[in-house]
């Protein structure tokens, strides 16, 4: 079998396309959506997706700002720009860019956004509505997988689900996303033990542990969709050949690096029925949400 791949772009699209239809209704009611970014540091990592975050608000009409902090930023300092924030009747989405030096508090930073403008859903009491399936903002990264699933097609309810991984950004709410898609889920994690034997049982296979390659046939059920959420920048030439293949050597050597999942894709796509590719599968996913959560925090804020 050569597993279908489950383009994220074309998804994406139409989540875009959606977002920029609800700030022109905004607009034109003279309250154009505002999302403010904070991004502190010079990690070129973090620099390259607020760049791609802001990008997407230009092309969706969502006006943006970012306030740039110096890497030796306290946590008063960054917790003063989000109360900036917090208090602006213009700016209706925050974005903390993750992650935060080392001697800022990420907790009590996230902890102080406006949960109504918490469009990246980190707030804990945004994480307790989910909870209790009455989602107000769901952090990007899941919500972007379950719209690529629906808008595919795919079955959820009564499937076999599992997540690998159990950060509170992708696999905890992912995982509560298809329980409440009524799918029987588990989640596994490093401590698993037998950890290709509970995989394969899978239906549905969420990869998000940052581990390059590391799903491979032998954890997948022949048929399976197999998501893989993982970015992995690698630079040794050996693993570009595995992971990358043949026909993306020529970018390898060009760029000195390569862009990989969390899964063996050319293995895996044997034995698959579906397959996100990386990347363009579950990355510009996450982009599309994050436009539409800030027009959906504008349009609560309207009403
Ligand atoms: P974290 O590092 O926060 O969590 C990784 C999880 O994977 C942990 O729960 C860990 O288990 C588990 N894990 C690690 N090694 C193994 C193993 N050998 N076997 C089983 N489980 C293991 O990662 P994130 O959730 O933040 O991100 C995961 C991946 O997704 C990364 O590559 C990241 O770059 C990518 N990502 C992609 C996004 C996108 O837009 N496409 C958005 C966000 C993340 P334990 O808890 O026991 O330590």
């Amino acid at each position: 079998m050569t597993a279908r791949r489950l383009e994220g772009g074309s998804v994406a699209a139409e989540l875009r396309a959606e977002a920029a239809a609800g700030a022109r209704a905004l607009a034109a009611t003279g309250r154009p959506p505002g999302l403010g970014v904070l991004l502190v540091g010079d990690d070129p990592a973090s620099g390259i997706y607020v760049r791609s975050k802001t990008r997407a608000c230009e092309e969706s009409g969502i006006h943006h700002e970012t306030a740039r902090l110096a890497a030796a930023a306290t946590t008063e300092d960054v917790m003063a720009v989000v109360r900036g924030y917090n208090q602006r009747p213009d700016i209706h989405g925050i974005l903390v860019q993750l992650p935060l030096p080392s001697q800022v508090d990420t907790e009590r930073v996230l902890r102080l956004v406006d949960p109504a403008k918490d469009v990246d859903g980190f707030h804990p009491e945004n994480t307790g509505l989910l909870v209790q399936k009455r989602p107000r903002f769901v952090p990007c990264t899941p919500a972007g997988i379950m719209e690529l699933l629906r808008r595919d097609g795919i079955a959820i309810a009564g499937q076999r689900a599992v997540v690998l991984g159990r950060s509170d950004i992708v696999g905890k709410p992912i995982a509560l996303l298809l329980l409440h898609g009524d799918a029987t889920v588990t989640i596994c994690h490093s401590r698993t033990r037998n950890l290709s034997a509970v995989t394969r049982e899978a239906d549905i296979l969420v990869a998000a542990i940052g581990k390059p390659g590391f799903v491979r046939a032998e954890h997948v059920k022949a048929g399976a969709v197999v998501i893989d959420v993982g970015i992995n920048r690698i630079t040794d030439e050996t693993m570009a050949r595995d992971l990358g293949g043949d026909e993306r050597m020529d970018e390898f050597l060009r760029r000195g690096q390569l862009l990989v999942g969390d899964v063996h894709a050319s293995s895996v796509s044997q034995v698959a029925g579906a397959l996100t590719p990386v990347p363009g599968g579950v990355g510009p996913l996450t982009i599309a949400m994050l436009m539409k959560n800030t027009v959906a925090a504008a349009e609560r804020a309207t009403r």
